[in-house]
């Protein structure tokens, strides 16, 4: 067990939420295509609220899915939490209309803390659909409220590979941010070459964290207690990859089973692919080598990638 200390208490909590597992595309990487079921959504609405109402102090809700603009309450779910004093981000392949969008950022209003979109080649192909997903992002970004960012993933297949520094630069030439996904099959990620492993790193690596497998094993984490997973069912749990082995789990949200912890933990996974709370400062970080990478180690089923959530996405 670590003896380091844990990183200061978040000023601010986050919930990683699958809304639904219901999407529009079918890529070939989606974690989820084994899904026995990808039509399920979030329906009791009112009750999810009323678990976000509970939910002690300011929350960053990550809304994803599946895709979450074709959640049937979708919209009216952002404007409640943002009344709430709840702040809202979203993972979304960007498939939706810009009215759509338009009434999505209408009902977060100055609530947006982050828009991830996803860049799906198999369906944002030609360049006529490229201009398209650039001109669109670029429209949403001159909406965005102060402090809110906007990003855009890519997954690192390895026939998006050698494309991705040439669109990495057409996206930065727009101001666009551009983060590149490590590609995951069976739950590992692909056994990607010594030369692929380094043109992913040349990218920012996993989501830009400069690693292809992040790893805080033995270190203290706040996931549990001011972040947790949350699936469409209400069911809870610390982070993803503790969903993926059902381990830590914080009961139901719906229900009245649900408790946070109440302090930071140690981290009991080898494989961290929870993003959104190692960018938050929740698990301390260091640099560099002792980050481990790892491809081939424990990888969860639910990532927080913008093409798993829901998945694992
Ligand atoms: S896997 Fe990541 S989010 Fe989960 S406990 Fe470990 S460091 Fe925290
Ligand atoms: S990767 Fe994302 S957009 Fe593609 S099928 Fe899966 S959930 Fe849908």
């Amino acid at each position: 067990m670590s003896l380091e200390a844990a990183p200061p208490k978040p000023s601010e909590g986050v919930v990683m939420w699958n809304i639904n597992t219901t999407c529009n595309y079918r890529c070939s990487y989606c974690t989820q295509r084994f899904l026995d079921d990808r039509t399920r959504w979030a329906r009791d609405t009112p009750r999810f609220l009323e678990g976000f109402r509970r939910l002690p102090g300011r929350w960053e809700i990550k809304i994803s899915g599946g895709e979450p603009f074709l959640h049937p309450t979708f919209v009216e779910v952002v404007g409640a939490l943002a009344r709430m004093g709840h702040r809202v981000s979203v993972v979304t392949n960007f498939s939706a209309s810009t009215e759509k969008l338009d009434r999505f950022l209408a009902a977060a209003g100055g609530a947006l803390r982050v828009f991830s979109a996803s860049l799906h080649r198999e369906y944002v192909a030609t360049e006529a659909e490229l201009a398209a997903f650039i001109a669109k992002a670029r429209w949403v970004m001159a909406q965005l409220p102060l402090g809110a960012t906007f990003n855009v993933t890519c997954v690192a297949t390895r026939s998006n590979l050698p494309a991705l520094p040439a669109l990495a630069q057409r996206f930065a030439a727009a101001g666009i941010r551009f983060k590149a996904q490590p590609e995951k099959r069976d739950r590992e990620v692909i056994s990607y070459t010594e030369e692929e492993q380094a043109q992913l790193l040349a990218l920012g690596g996993h989501n830009d964290l400069g690693v292809i497998a992040p790893s805080f094993l033995g270190r203290p984490c706040w996931a549990g207690a001011w972040a947790f997973t949350l699936d469409d069912r209400g069911a809870a749990w610390r982070c993803y990859p503790a969903r993926r082995y059902r381990r830590e789990y914080l009961g139901n949200f719906l229900d009245g089973t649900f408790a946070l912890f109440d302090a930071a933990r140690i981290c009991p996974y080898a494989y961290c692919n929870c993003t959104v709370p190692i960018e938050r400062g929740m698990v301390a970080r260091e640099t560099g080598h002792d980050l481990g990478d790892q491809p081939g180690g424990p990888w969860g089923q639910e990532g927080d990638d913008a093409w798993a959530e829901g998945s694992a996405r």
